[in-house]
């Protein structure tokens, strides 16, 4: 097996830090349905959601779109923007 030296060692210049992409929130169904998938390592809660506005109804849904950032990073990683 061969390793190209240039690869074997690490480039700390050169290599691309990984964005720290915390979550995604996630609408589809036309704006009917959400979920929030959060990367963040070690995560007990890696998916919020689905809601949809069937289930959950529109105010729930619209709510959980606004607020799902902040009440996930809130609960689950003790973060907050203030
Ligand atoms: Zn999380």
């Amino acid at each position: 097996m061969t390793t190209s030296p240039a690869q074997a060692r690490d480039a700390p210049s050169r290599s691309p830090e990984p964005q720290r992409i915390a979550g995604v929130l996630h609408v589809d169904l036309d704006g009917r349905r959400a979920r929030y998938i959060c990367h963040r390592f070690g995560c007990p809660r890696p998916v919020e959601g689905p809601v949809t506005a069937a289930q959950h109804g529109a105010v729930e849904l619209r709510a959980f779109i606004a607020g799902v950032r902040d009440a996930h990073r809130a609960a689950f990683h003790k973060e907050t923007d203030r």
